[in-house]
């Protein structure tokens, strides 16, 4: 049984006030049954980790960052290493999200270094991998998402697949209110989980599995309800505590529901 997994992904939005009022505000709007029922994770800007560290102690919400480097220290001008990112107390990172790729020119091999970085330092990585809307327009949604899976993933043993989520963040998707619908990302899901087989073995079933692009309060019960779909990771729905509530209740309703 995977533990479903929502992550807010606040990009560069808020400063440290906002986040920790924002961390009072979501604390208030959920209750213990909806905190129990799964993991739930705030990544932040780097410059809020620290306030929201200390605004989610004694909450069972967790911290994640956006992006790590794949090196431990050195010259490396503004960078962040996992060993930091793991002292602020973040617990996952973001890496390989499209904005990064697109904006900055990432590669899979870089997020694959990443991701063993983030693994070394005891941070579970949220890799992501999706298609482009002309891609999917052409028939290559399959290959261009396996291939990416294939050279981004870290080069690990089986057993550490568990600690491994993988997003499926379709381009298309992201910010412009158009969702995948829950059997197209349901398709995709289960082609990530095949080729994952093929690399971890039966491990492969404990890898969570994220859909992220345009999730709300709306179709985040549809999209959970399906076999391969984990959790989710949310991007403009995420920014308000209520709306980021609702989201979580939904989910978890259900996935508790008989
Ligand atoms: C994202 O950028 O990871 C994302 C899913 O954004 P949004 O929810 O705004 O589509």
């Amino acid at each position: 049984m995977r533990r479903p997994l929502l992550v807010a992904n606040w990009k560069m939005h808020k400063d440290r006030g906002e986040a920790r009022v924002y961390a009072d505000a979501l604390r208030d709007a959920l209750t213990d049954p909806e905190l129990g029922a799964g993991e739930i994770v705030i990544a932040p800007p780097f410059t809020a980790l620290e306030t929201l560290a200390a605004a989610l102690v004694g909450s069972p919400i967790a911290l994640g960052a956006q992006d790590v480097s794949p090196e431990a220290e050195g010259a490396h001008t503004g960078e962040v290493s996992a060993p930091m990112l793991a002292d602020l107390g973040c617990k996952y990172c973001i890496v390989g999200h499209s904005e990064r790729r697109g904006q900055h020119g990432e590669t899979s091999a870089q997020v694959s270094a990443k991701a063993g970085a983030l693994l070394k330092a005891g941070l579970r990585p949220i890799l992501c991998v999706g298609e482009t809307q002309a891609q999917r327009a052409a028939g290559k949604t399959a290959e261009i998402v396996a291939e990416q899976l294939q050279v981004s993933l870290p080069r690990i043993d089986p057993p550490a697949a568990g600690n491994l989520v993988v997003a499926y963040e379709p381009i298309w998707a992201i910010g412009t209110g158009v969702t995948a619908t829950p059997e197209q990302a349901q398709e995709v899901h289960a082609l990530l989980r095949k080729h994952l087989r093929t690399v971890f073995g039966a491990e492969a079933e404990k890898v969570r599995l994220q859909y992220g692009g345009s999730v709300g309060p709306g179709n985040i019960q549809a999209l959970m309800s399906q076999p391969d779909i984990d959790g989710a990771l949310i991007g403009n729905a995420s920014l308000t505590p209520e709306t980021f509530g609702q989201i979580i209740a939904n989910s978890y309703l259900e996935n508790t529901s008989p």
